[in-house]
């Protein structure tokens, strides 16, 4: 080996553009943000023993050029370096997959042992080669060719250990991930080969990056959602949060969510994601943007950097109120600080759509500590509601039916009544409806409830029937939501089969919607069961988007007019004119109205002078439990023998 001379076909452009690929991953890696998991930081790892392997590489070869004395030393301890760390990497590989398969240590023992086993091998070889002094040969025309083969060994070694992996437990991947993985092996396998054919070692690097390029590809990319604004989405979020909160650095955010823009196919306009960029950058230092859905964004910022934020915040609303100005889409903010009880199990999201559920339209909320206990308040009654809901018990001890009588003008008794639900859970006691409705609606549950709230009214309701109690009939409520499902109308009558009571002493309450598809389903639902002799109620009238001929077109028996046009009109005569006029007009096209929320005597006596047939309300009764109402029945037993 006396002459200087290659001994391999080796350029360093392979390593350097290896090594240039490694920092562009790292640079991608901290200005995105990427979920910081076990399996990301082995990610990591691997990157960094893949760059390492290049430097050496790029090394190695540079300083055997130089050697003039035949002291080869160096090189052979920088080439058993160069392979430790391809190595390493391989083995880091096989961790990694055993990783996110989430495999039970009992199940990945013997691969982590053979893979150990590999590893030492192949170093061990490389080692005594290198001390011997044989990790050369030469061939005939005396260039010096490296002992490539147990490199080779190992490799494919390590393959076969993945590739079985792969293979072994593919049901804990999902399919296209796999392959995924496949794909960029192959790559690998045919580069290496290829590059074996012609006597080539330039590219060995390059082909320990495909792998690498899956991985963060598949796995551990989270890229921007909006560019100009550079906003991230929902899991970004959670991930600052559990960061913030495993490094012990508070943040403060302000939350916007706009109920109009957050539904499928709208998102907010440009003009509002301008003045919001503004904000984020002339109000905060370091605030990032994070879209969590089509109506909501989060802006937060560290409160290291921003000392003053009480300031900053009060300056950030101001600019707000005059943006809104131009808007005036609805709205509701929150503001606060990060929660250490919230931020450690990482439910920062759902504390803050927690807060947004529960308060009015068009409100600033600054986050308190009551908004804590609100929110654990909140997941206790999902998991009732989980477990009401598995359990599908019609009887359900949890579910209870209160219900308010209504007073019938035309011959002064209470002959039909609201039936309304509560829920009296183990740890809080009786639980109102806006504070468990809308989380049913929201999660789904809500059709049981109605199911077993109906169920239970139904056999109140024969009871009294059999006790010779006479009445009309109860009204339930109902949900829109759960009226879309196909089964609605079949899971009401065969309850109220099963109860063997008459159809006509059960009534619906349902209240306005406003998607066209709803409406034409609605509608055909409604006749169907009024076929049956189910009467239909109107629910708050007056406090959605009335569109008079939709109205008009389902066949409602009963008109509720909800209380604010009881408080309305009140006010003052125009106003009273307003809620006269329309009652009148129902009451002459064969409606009925009923009037919720009558408190006093004045409220009484004015709601009879405005077309009313029925009365309901605290001047009344409150609501009662269901056997209660029986004292506001009439009963011919009772009276008529
Ligand atoms: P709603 O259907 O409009 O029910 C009337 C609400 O007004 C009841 O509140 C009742 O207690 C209250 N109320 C009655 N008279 C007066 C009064 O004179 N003054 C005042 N200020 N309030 C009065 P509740 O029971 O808390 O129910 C609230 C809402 O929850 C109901 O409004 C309804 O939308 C919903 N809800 C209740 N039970 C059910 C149910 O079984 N299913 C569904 N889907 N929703 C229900
Ligand atoms: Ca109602
Ligand atoms: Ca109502």
């Amino acid at each position: 080996m006396g002459a200087q001379i290659f001994f391999e076909n080796y350029s360093p452009i392979g390593d350097i553009t290896t090594a240039a690929i490694c920092i562009v991953i790292f640079i991608l890696v901290a200005t995105s943000y990427v979920k910081k998991t076990n399996a990301f930081y082995l990610f990591l790892n691997i990157v960094v023993y893949l760059l390492l392997a290049c430097l050496t590489d790029l090394l190695y070869h540079t300083i055997y050029v130089r050697v003039t004395d035949g002291n080869y030393t160096a090189v052979y301890i920088l080439r058993v370096v160069y392979h430790a760390f391809l190595f390493s990497n391989l083995l880091l590989y096989v961790v990694y997959i055993i990783v996110v398969q989430d495999l039970e240590r009992s199940r990945s023992r013997l691969i982590r042992i053979a893979a150990m086993v590999i590893y030492f091998t192949v170093i061990t070889i490389d080692v005594i080669y290198a001390v011997r002094g044989s990790g050369y040969k030469t061939n005939k025309s005396g260039d010096a060719m490296s002992a490539m083969n147990i490199f080779m060994y190992g490799y494919a070694a390590f393959m076969l250990l993945i590739a079985h992996l792969l293979l072994a437990y593919r049901k804990l991947f999902y399919r296209r991930i796999m392959f995924g993985f496949y794909g960029t092996i192959a790559m690998s396998f045919i580069l290496l080969f290829n590059q074996g054919r012609h006597g080539h070692s330039s590219f060995t690097t390059v082909a320990f990056l495909f792998p690498v390029i899956a991985m963060l590809y598949i796995l551990h990319s989270n890229p921007y959602d909006n560019i100009e604004l550079g906003t991230v989405n929902a899991r970004a979020f959670e991930d600052m949060v559990s960061s913030s909160y495993r490094k012990k650095k508070d943040f403060i955010f302000a939350s916007l969510y706009l109920p109009e823009l957050d539904v499928e196919g709208r998102s907010i306009p440009r003009e509002i994601y301008e003045s919001i960029r503004r904000f984020s950058i002339d109000f905060f230092k370091g605030a990032q943007l994070f879209q969590i859905t089509n109506g909501h964004m989060i802006l937060a910022a560290w409160t290291s950097l921003n000392p003053d934020y009480k300031y900053r915040l009060g300056r950030m609303l101001n600019a707000f109120q005059t943006e809104y100005m131009k808007y005036r889409y609805d709205y509701k903010i929150v503001i606060g600080s990060s929660i250490d009880e919230v931020s450690r199990t990482n439910e920062g999201l759902s504390f803050i759509r927690n807060i947004h559920r529960g308060m009015k339209i068009n409100d600033i909320h600054r986050v308190s500590a009551e908004d804590v206990e609100a929110f654990k308040e909140t997941k206790y009654i999902i998991e009732e509601l989980v477990d009401i809901f598995k359990k599908k018990d019609l009887n359900d001890p949890r579910v209870l039916v209160f219900c308010q009588p209504v007073y019938n003008i035309k011959n002064g008794r209470y002959d039909t009544a609201e039936a309304l639900m509560r829920l009296e859970l183990p740890k809080t006691g009786m639980v109102y409806p806006d504070r468990f409705i809308p989380l049913a609606e929201e999660y789904g549950f809500i059709h049981v409830l109605t199911e077993i709230l109906l169920n239970k009214t139904c056999k109140a309701i024969k009871a009294f029937l059999d006790e010779g109690y006479d009445f009309k009939r109860i009204s339930v409520n109902v949900s829109s939501l759960e009226m879309r499902d196909d089964e609605f109308n079949n899971d009401m009558n065969r309850i109220i089969l099963e109860s063997g009571i008459p159809d006509n002493k059960i009534a619906f309450e349902i209240t306005e919607s406003q998607s066209e598809m709803d409406f034409m389903l609605l509608k055909s639902k409604i006749n169907e069961l009024k076929g049956r002799g189910i009467k239909f109620y109107l629910d708050d009238f007056g406090t959605g988007y009335s569109n008079m001929e939709r109205i008009l077109e389902l066949p409602f028996d009963i008109i509720k007019f909800d209380k604010s046009l009881v408080i309305a009109s009140d006010n003052n005569e125009r106003s009273r004119m307003m809620v006269e006029s329309l009652a009148d007009m129902f009451a002459r096209t064969n409606y009925s109205v009923l009037y919720e929320g009558i408190e006093t005597e004045s409220d009484e006596e004015r709601c009879i002078n405005m077309s009313a047939s029925y009365l309901q309300g605290y001047k009344y009764s409150r609501p009662v439990p269901i056997n209660e109402l029986k004292a506001f029945l009439s009963n011919c037993h009772l009276f008529h023998t």
